[in-house]
């Protein structure tokens, strides 16, 4: 094989894919994109390998190797970031800023949405330019009680769970198994974005492991990767990462592109949940697996002190053993933000380079502060219900959302890629995921991360 191309794309799911899906329409006619993904396209393979999870001691971080990476088991939750989430700093003395703000980023986001064919409702809690592609899911009747309490913060969930059939996926069947969706109804790579990879400019290669991106007096010459156990070298003018926030970081050390932050800023949202057993009111009515997202607790002055909170409510239906009863319970997860801490970090393992080690210290006193508030404030909040009784669990383990090992921002001193994802210093190097993320908002991440490639490759 000529191992000559004008752009080398490390990954196949979310950022590889969103790339190839804004970047292929303008693309030269003879242009050469190779596609290096570590994994293979065997569809179930991955559930019970054990590279599925990179568990540290302190803390699991979930992800997927293989073609498709985490689309195979997200959950396609898709709501956007709040407008102030992306000016923490500015708005509320906490955090850092952005260097991008909602309004740049809308546009992108509602491609994204169309390619993913979202559902959602005419009214959200964020500025829309356009509606979204698919009707909202139906509620269910403890979500109906919500809205008519909140109709401004309590919404149907933003999904890429089919609410009507599409040419690709049939409508979800709320069956609560999302992770291995049994009727491919969540948009995955796979049913959505696969036809990238047919593009004759494209070539897409299995089972080759990127080790490390050759430099050169300061650019990206290309990538070092693992094929059959060989070694090889293929050369291109523009070299994107797409491996997620462990791999993203490890490749850069790997690389020897040395930054004090490099690899620091490990970080997702931490959750509470609670069961709330209902006097007389059924549930599980809905059309999908999470139905709704409240506002209640997200954005507002309180960010000042301590960390916002979104709401999500399940639908997966679990029975209350009690006769007559059965469906007089709800489940709701509270998803808390939180705030860049350089004590929590990727780097190479020093007992074997092969492989990222993970290190984290924990989740920072402002998050702590916010779920503090949830014994208080969740009863009132949810007064709107007929409750029996409240059960509050919780922090969970993992979000499975990792991010902030690369941050973007303007200066070079303390970001590693720079608004457009360009890396600071090797200008024909981009760094594309969570990985770019400098703080991390309460809502899901994959929408806003395929949003802000669409973003990048439209200013590349
Ligand atoms: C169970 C689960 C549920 C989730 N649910 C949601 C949800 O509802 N909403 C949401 O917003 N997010 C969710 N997420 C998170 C979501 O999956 C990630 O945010 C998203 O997949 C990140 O996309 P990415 O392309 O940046 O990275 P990844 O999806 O992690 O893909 C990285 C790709 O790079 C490949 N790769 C890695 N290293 C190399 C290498 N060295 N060489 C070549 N290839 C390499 C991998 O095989 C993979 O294909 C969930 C995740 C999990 C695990």
């Amino acid at each position: 094989m000529d191992n000559t191309f004008d752009i080398i794309v490390v990954g196949s799911s979310f950022s590889g894919s969103f790339f190839l899906h804004g970047y292929l329409p303008k693309a030269r006619k003879n242009a050469r994109i190779l596609v290096l993904e570590r994994g293979t396209k065997d569809s179930r393979q991955w559930a019970s390998e054990k590279n599925f999870i990179n568990r540290t001691p302190e803390k699991p971080w979930a992800y997927v190797i293989g073609f498709g990476g985490g689309s195979k088991a997200w959950w396609a939750c898709t709501p956007r970031m709040m407008p102030n989430d992306f000016k923490l700093k500015k708005t509320y003395g906490v955090g850092v800023d952005w260097p991008l703000n909602y309004e740049e980023l809308e546009p992108y986001y509602t491609e994204a949405e169309k390619v993913m064919t979202v559902s959602g409702p005419d009214n959200s809690p964020y500025p829309r330019s356009q509606p979204y592609p698919q009707p909202p899911h139906r509620f269910s009747d403890p979500d109906r009680l919500l809205n008519a309490a909140y109709p401004n913060q309590h919404f149907p969930q933003a999904t890429a769970r089919t609410r009507v059939a599409t040419a690709n996926r049939p409508p979800c069947c709320g069956s609560g198994v999302c992770s291995a969706c049994p009727i491919g109804a969540k948009f995955t790579i796979m049913n959505e974005m696969a036809h990238l990879y047919k593009d004759p400019r494209v070539t897409l290669l299995l089972d080759a492991q990127a080790l490390a991106v050759e430099t050169a007096a300061g650019q990206a010459k290309g990538v070092r990767y693992l094929k059959d156990g060989v070694e090889q070298i293929a050369k291109a003018d523009l070299v994107v990462l797409g491996a997620n926030a462990i791999f993203n970081p490890y490749l850069l050390q790997r690389s020897d592109l040395a930054h004090p932050l490099l690899g620091k800023r490990l970080s997702e949202q931490v959750s509470m949940g609670a069961k709330i057993y209902l006097d007389g009111v059924d549930n599980f009515q809905g059309s999908t697996s999470i139905n709704a997202n409240g506002y209640m607790l997200y954005d507002g002055p309180h960010r000042s002190q301590y960390a916002a909170c979104m709401i999500e409510v399940q639908n997966v239906p679990f029975l209350r053993v009690e006769k007559g009863r059965w469906r007089q319970v709800s489940y709701m997860k509270f998803i808390f933000e939180d705030l860049p801490n350089e004590k929590n970090y990727v780097t190479v393992s020093a007992t074997n380079p092969h492989l990222p080690e993970t290190v984290y210290k924990g989740y920072s006193a402002y998050t702590q502060r916010g779920m503090d508030t949830l014994p208080d404030v969740l009863p009132k909040i949810l007064a709107p219900l007929p409750i029996e009784r409240l059960d509050i669990s919780g922090p969970g383990h993992s979000e499975a959302h990792i991010l902030g090992t690369t941050v973007m921002g303007n200066d070079p001193a303390t970001a590693i890629v720079d608004k457009h994802l360009i890396h600071h210093q090797v200008r024909n190097l981009m760094v594309l995921g969570g990985s770019v993320f400098p703080t991390s908002a309460p809502a899901n991440p994959t929408l806003t991360l395929s949003a802000l490639t669409l973003w990048a490759v439209d200013h590349l």
